[in-house]
């Protein structure tokens, strides 16, 4: 080969790619993968960044799938499908997934004090939350279906990992605590491949392992309810953290000038008028979130703020009907308004 410019910058540059190629092997130069995928009834994404990144999201993507044949009401031989279907009847042996998730919902239903009631199902079904036929139930109906709504009638053994609906008719909906158990499992598939930093948003269900590629914090952005998505009231600053929002935008319908969303309030059996209109729970584990956030949404502002001040190692923001945010004492400095409608209403 004659030696000449031109092959000493081939050479330059093959030399430089094969460097770059083994940086990038080593982890050395850090690129996230990103992948998109439907599934839990939602559209969701997984941005990861590591050597095993492309293993990790197989195995995420194959464990949620996992969890929606397990756990959709939507799926007539679910498990959830079948406690309902076997309600009143006999109990049900069930997986240690959807044990843990049904063991878990009950201590919310209880520290929400039945504001977060996973027997709604009647009354969710009622209203076509999910489907494509909603509609106003009428108010005799909503009557009728509520006598069945109570969490105290779901019986678990942990024996033999069972579950029993005590009365015919009664139908559990985990839909509202799910996601925080899936993002969990993401969690755990990605620490097992050794990844270090990620974003795991399982339909806004949020999730940051560890963080971002340069170091700094992640910011996870707080949806403004009043406007389009991709619009924020707020954000916050979060290492390895879970973000849950429910809020009156995320599903919904109008009719007669009317929105009526798919958090419903199981002591009237309509969509929750509480003066939140978003509640934001930040947790270590998106099961708490999840379950928290739905269940505060519904409590209202004044005993949401008094629980989760009670619970360690848990922060929340709501945002009430007249854009007043409240955070929690342990959030302190890591909330930023970025929109000037809303503002700081930190004691009650
Ligand atoms: P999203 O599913 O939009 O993330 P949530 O976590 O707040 O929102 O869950 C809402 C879902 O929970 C509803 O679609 C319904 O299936 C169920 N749900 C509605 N009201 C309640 C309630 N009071 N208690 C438990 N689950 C509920
Ligand atoms: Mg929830």
């Amino acid at each position: 080969m004659v030696f000449n410019i031109e092959n000493a910058l081939i050479i330059m540059s093959v030399i430089i790619g094969i460097i770059l190629i083994l940086l990038l092997i080593s982890g050395n130069i850090k690129e996230y993968i990103s992948r998109e995928f439907y599934s839990l009834g939602t559209l969701n994404q997984l941005k990861v960044c590591g050597r095993k990144a492309n293993k990790a999201i197989d195995e995420s993507i194959r464990k949620l799938c996992e969890i929606d044949d397990k756990m959709s009401v939507f799926k007539e031989n679910s498990e959830i499908s079948k406690i309902n279907q076997y309600a009143g009847k006999q109990s049900l042996i069930v997986s240690e997934d959807t044990y843990y998730v049904i063991e878990k919902a009950i201590k919310y239903c209880m520290l929400s004090e039945g504001a977060f009631d996973i027997t709604i199902r009647p009354i969710v079904a009622l209203w076509g939350i999910g489907k494509e036929d909603v509609r106003v139930p009428g108010s005799s109906e909503i009557k009728q279906k509520l006598k069945v709504v109570n969490y105290k009638d779901i019986v678990i053994d942990k024996n033999n990992s069972s579950i029993l609906l005590k009365n015919e008719k009664q139908e559990i909906d985990v839909g509202g605590i799910a996601k925080g158990y899936a993002a969990d499992q993401v969690r755990d598939i990605m620490i097992k491949n050794k990844i270090k930093s990620a974003l795991i948003n399982l339909g806004g269900n949020i999730f940051v392992i560890g963080s971002k590629d340069d170091g700094n914090a992640w910011t996870v952005g707080i949806q403004n309810p009043f406007k389009r998505r991709g619009e924020f009231a707020l954000t916050i600053s979060v290492i390895n953290k879970s973000v849950v929002t429910s809020g009156n935008y995320e599903r919904y319908f109008e009719t007669g000038g009317k929105k009526f969303h798919h958090i419903i309030n199981p002591s009237t059996g309509y969509p929750s008028e509480s003066d939140i209109i978003s509640s934001t729970i930040i947790s270590d584990n998106s099961i708490d979130g999840d379950g928290l956030s739905t269940g505060t949404y519904i409590m209202g502002v004044f005993k949401a703020m008094r629980l989760i001040e009670e619970m360690k190692g848990i922060d929340a923001i709501f945002i009430t009907k007249n854009k007043e945010v409240y955070v929690t004492s342990g959030l302190s400095g890591k909330v930023t308004l970025t929109n000037n409608e809303f503002v700081y209403k930190n004691s009650i």
